[in-house]
């Protein structure tokens, strides 16, 4: 058995106001017996919700994720929300460099590498996310785009503990598509992530590390996946908005 506990989170996008946060919130603490026990459970509203989210999670196994952050910690920048300010309002982990970003609305590996440092220099865990496009790997370029995404992504930074640092692998043409990567198309890529983080920081500091899968994760498909020797955990999105569902990946994922 690894030494590494499994994380489930769920990536909530830009679902669920104040009203359904707080219901949904409810549900998976009502209904999920032993939550957080054999699993880490992380839940990752979008910003107008994360108070409301603080709020419901209290007492709870549940922690606070957002799903982005900007590197400077405060300042004239219209629009932004800092890591200072995540951290004031119960945020434990930000979710950074997400394909959606990078899709929509022009993340590079700089600006992540930015953004994963303002997080360690916060005391916020980073969930980095990395995938490769369709186009990518039936060009054979999946794992050149991964390690370059990896190497650029932690650029001049170190953790000190691998507890404070998470990783996910989440194929672009798995997100949101229904497709899933084969339980041995994730395992082969995630062992490859976590070999090149080894020969970045170590080879201690790589088998300590959560590296988690994302795309279209499901329960009925939870237990081949997480359970791969390098997957631990995942990263949901669309089964993350539905207290069954998710509480079903969670039971189906990491055996209870
Ligand atoms: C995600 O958004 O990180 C994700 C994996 O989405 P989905 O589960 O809906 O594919």
């Amino acid at each position: 058995m690894s030494e590494r506990k499994p994380i489930v989170a769920g990536n909530w996008k830009m679902h669920n106001n104040t009203i359904e946060t707080r219901t949904l919130i409810q549900q998976i603490i009502k209904n999920g017996k032993n939550l957080g026990q054999n699993c880490e459970v992380i839940i990752a509203p979008p910003f107008t919700s994360i108070a409301c989210a603080a709020k419901e999670v209290k007492d709870s196994a549940i922690q606070l994720g957002a799903q982005n952050l900007f590197w400077e910690d405060k300042g004239a920048f219209t629009g932004e929300i800092s890591g200072p300010m995540l951290k004031e309002i119960g945020c434990s982990h930000v979710i950074i460099g997400h394909s959606e970003r990078r899709q929509y609305f022009g993340e590079t590996d700089e600006t992540v590498n930015k953004r994963i440092g303002s997080a360690i220099r916060n005391g916020l865990i980073p969930i980095f996310c990395l995938g490769e496009t369709l186009a990518e790997r039936e060009t054979g370029q999946a794992f050149i785009v991964l390690k370059r995404q990896l190497v650029k992504g932690l650029e001049s930074l170190k953790v000190e503990n691998p507890v404070d640092f998470v990783m996910a692998y989440e194929p672009v043409w798995a997100i949101g598509t229904g497709k899933t990567a084969s339980p041995e198309q994730a395992q082969e890529v995630h062992a490859f992530v976590r070999g090149e983080l080894a020969l970045l920081w170590g080879d201690k500091f790589a088998a300590k590390t959560r590296i988690l899968y994302g795309g279209s994760v499901k329960a009925a498909n939870s237990k081949n996946l997480i359970g791969q020797p390098d997957i631990d955990g995942g990263l949901i999105g669309g089964a993350s908005l539905n207290a069954e569902d998710f509480l079903g990946i969670i039971e189906q994922g990491t055996g209870f």
